[in-house]
């Protein structure tokens, strides 16, 4: 028997398709779709967010991102707007009609985060919280779970399993980089992870290119190798200005590199017969 139970592949059970209701469709993330999830790093403002949801939403983007809980290296960096940073993201929801996602450090913050966001995160600081995994576990909230800083790949299905096994299906792999002794990039990209993970289990799994490299100038290429690896998409940083970003600018795209970016991944998507509505 396999150590991950539940999120390892069988002959029996198919893939999972992730299925997030909004009012005009239901969104899936999985076989047979291409997702792109993108925005700023943390939202900053409510002008700015809001300026760029719509932008992305016009581009195609499927999903908007922006964290309001950020997990800082130095306890002196911008952690986020929390509560108020929430308000602006429903607000970009309520104007584009794209499901948010964002991440959740706390299971204090749980209550009202599963009532206002779609995809709860967890960052790859919380990849091991298993009081926050078996608090998720108990809900339907899709989840998508990203790869801890220095995870195996086996500690990384274990996590999972933590949730599925709490009787939550809705888990979605993100594959961030980790860290090894290279430091000209912020972390390693791990390509090979995503057919491993396709072989050993039957989750979707997204990469997200921004994260595992640190500079926005490998993102578009990254990008397109995770598509071509068998990624069900990808989730990438955009930031209006990221010369002035609060948090990870240098791994930021600008709105006209991320238009760049989703024609490169409209064609790969489409060289693979995958659905990129
Ligand atoms: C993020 O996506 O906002 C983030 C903090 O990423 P990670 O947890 O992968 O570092
Ligand atoms: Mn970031």
């Amino acid at each position: 028997m396999k150590p991950f139970k539940l999120a390892s592949r069988s002959d029996t059970n198919k893939d999972t398709l992730v299925a997030i209701p909004m009012p005009e469709r239901t969104l899936f993330i999985g076989q047979g779709y291409c997702t792109i999830i993108a925005g700023p790093c943390a939202v900053e403002g409510r002008d700015s967010y809001l300026e760029t949801a719509l932008f992305l939403k016009n581009i195609g983007a499927h999903i908007l991102r922006g964290g309001i809980f950020k997990p800082r290296t130095s306890p002196y960096s911008f952690k986020g707007l929390g509560r108020e940073g929430l308000a602006i993201m429903v607000e970009a929801r309520d104007l584009t009609g794209l499901p948010l996602v964002s991440e959740i450090m706390d299971v204090r913050d749980l209550d009202y985060l599963y009532e206002e966001v779609d995809i709860l995160q967890v960052g790859s600081r919380n990849m091991q919280n298993f009081t926050l995994l078996e608090e998720l576990g108990k809900l339907k909230k899709p989840v998508l779970l990203k790869r801890g800083l220095s995870a195996t790949i086996e500690e990384w299905l274990l996590a999972a399993e933590y949730i599925l096994n709490g009787g939550n299906p809705n888990v979605i792999l993100c594959e961030r980089g980790i860290r090894t002794f290279e430091t000209y990039t912020r972390n390693t990209v791990d390509i090979g992870a995503v057919p491993l993970i396709k072989h050993l289990s039957h989750l979707p799994i997204l990469v997200d290119p921004s994260h595992a490299t640190g500079k926005w100038k490998m993102v578009v290429p990254v990008a397109k190798a995770a598509i071509a690896a068998g990624a069900d998409g990808v989730m990438v940083e955009v930031h209006p200005d990221p010369d002035r970003a609060l948090s990870d600018g240098k791994q930021s795209l600008t709105p006209d590199n991320f238009r760049k970016l989703y024609e490169e991944i409209e064609k790969l998507a489409a060289l693979d017969n995958k659905v990129i509505l």
